[in-house]
């Protein structure tokens, strides 16, 4: 339905879409997006910029809790996606079409979602402007916008993903869907999977791809025609020593070569070969002729956040890293990708930051201050092939937050069977739903209290 008023307009679910689930009395409410009409401004308890994991998980805390029309989300996209199933589906796991649903069924049916973007934000007048000019004022703000994929800023990657079949992208909705049909095709050759030199979301996430379509090469019979390789910024295969060892000893037993501080700056598709910078002599470039390349890309906090007064210099949200406050505005709150916390950016971190926001956020509301503290929690199951998975969860400088009372170094099969089957669950039931506030609990319970 066009949107043609120069007044919110509210609509029932029930008229947009009698078969959703929030068929009886939701509310959706958005600013008109047709260019001619005037700009609006309207007052909210609790804006929440990003409707992705982390504001959605927020939302549904506080709009059932404070009613009607007083929490905003603005939030672009009707899509949701669970991002951590892309893996999955890069490697014929899961299907593409398990990823995702509406945004309109995660949102709380009490919040206004504002189907726009904020391209400003005024924190000293407590409010933000959207793209379409409109202002919307808050009480309370949290920002939650996640990570901007730059794929631009490696020079020929939009190209090569648009018309190499053999260039794949486990990071985005629609390149994912070329990264099994690339392991399926590639018959010898350089199979390469490339880590930026940027923040990750899912620092695993690059080379799970990697085990992954290395098992797949080795059942179909073709491994020793298939040089496999992955090419990371970083000086380690992963930065927590306790399960680096357990990769480092995987890549050598499975013969995949590890090229570390090789950063992507160029992809020729014309002449299938991949350029890469050498970290430690960045003068120097080296390029690999490639049959399939998996390119994780590099990212960024959103472009609408850089410069303004709520970041630091790496334009990452200036929090403070137990509250999870704002350090210089106590009325704003930072959650998810695209805060400085310093610990891997997963939705698992976010498992734990809700519980921390919640009762954080609710203080201050009753002006009182921060007490509940984040330990930086977060995971990062790392799927190795043959149905096994090494779950990774630590904390906030290097500490171990393993959940479970065994060796979770170890690849196990009990933890793939938690990452293919209980975890989609636990983030499409609980997580965006507010419910769930990370293992924390069951840490606690598996080892009689004392951790
Ligand atoms: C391939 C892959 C594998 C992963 N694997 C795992 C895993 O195994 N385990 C795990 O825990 N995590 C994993 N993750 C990471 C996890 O998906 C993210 O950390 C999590 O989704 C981040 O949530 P968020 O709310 O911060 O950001 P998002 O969920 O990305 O949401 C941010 C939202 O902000 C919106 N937004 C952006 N700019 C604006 C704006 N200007 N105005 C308004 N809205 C805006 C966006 O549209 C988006 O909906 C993986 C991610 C990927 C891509």
């Amino acid at each position: 339905m066009a949107c043609t008023r120069t007044v919110f307009l509210r609509l029932s679910c029930s008229v947009r879409d009698k078969w959703s689930p929030k068929a009886l009395g939701c509310q959706v409410a958005w600013f008109s997006s047709s260019p001619a009409r005037e700009q609006q401004e309207k007052k909210y308890d609790i804006v929440i910029v990003g409707g992705g994991c982390a504001g959605s998980a927020i939302a549904n805390k506080f709009a059932p809790y404070l009613g009607q029309g007083k929490v905003a989300v603005v939030e672009p996209h009707e899509t949701h996606y669970y991002q951590p199933m892309f893996t999955l589906v890069g490697a014929g796991i899961k299907d593409h079409k398990q990823t995702h649903t509406q945004t309109k069924d995660v949102l709380p049916d009490e919040c206004d979602w504002i189907k726009d973007k904020v391209t400003s934000f005024d924190p000293n007048n407590n409010s933000v402007t959207t793209a379409g000019g409109d202002k919307l004022k808050y009480d309370y703000l949290l920002v939650s916008m996640g990570l901007q994929l730059n794929y631009h800023s490696v020079k020929g990657l939009e190209e090569a993903l648009k018309e190499d079949p053999a260039v794949c992208s486990n990071y985005h909705w629609q390149h994912v869907k070329k990264t099994h049909p690339a392991i399926e095709n590639i018959q010898s050759g350089n199979a390469i999977f490339t880590f930026p030199n940027t923040p990750v979301k899912c620092a695993g996430a690059p080379q799970k791809i990697c085990y992954l379509a290395e098992n797949n090469f080795s059942k179909a019979g073709k491994r020793d025609r298939i040089n496999v390789m992955y090419n990371t910024s970083l000086p380690v295969i992963f930065g927590i020593p306790r399960y680096a060892a357990p990769l480092e000893e995987i890549c050598k037993n499975r013969n995949i070569t590890v090229n570390k501080r090789h950063n992507l700056v160029e992809v020729d598709h014309k002449n299938n070969r991949a350029v890469f910078q050498l970290l430690d002599t960045p003068t120097e470039n080296v390029s690999f002729e490639y049959s399939m390349l998996h390119v994780s890309p590099p990212m960024s906090s959103p472009k609408e956040l850089w410069g303004s007064s709520l970041v630091d210099e790496t334009n990452f949200v200036t929090v403070n890293r137990d509250t999870l406050q704002h350090t210089k505005y106590p009325n704003v709150f930072g959650m998810g990708d695209c805060t400085n916390a310093p610990t891997a950016k997963t939705a698992a971190a976010i498992s734990a930051q809700v519980g921390v926001v919640n009762k954080n956020l609710s203080l201050v509301m009753d002006g009182k201050q921060p007490t509940r503290k984040y330990d930086g929690y977060t995971s990062c199951p790392l799927l190795v092939g043959n149905h096994k998975v090494i779950m990774a969860e630590f904390g906030y400088d290097g500490s171990i937050l393993e959940t479970f009372p065994i060796n979770q170094a170890k690849a196990m099969r009990s933890m793939y069977f938690m990452k293919v089957h209980f975890m989609p669950q636990l983030y499409w039931q609980m997580l965006v739903k507010g419910l769930w506030h990370g293992p924390g609990f069951f840490r606690k319970l598996f080892r009689f209290g004392v951790a």
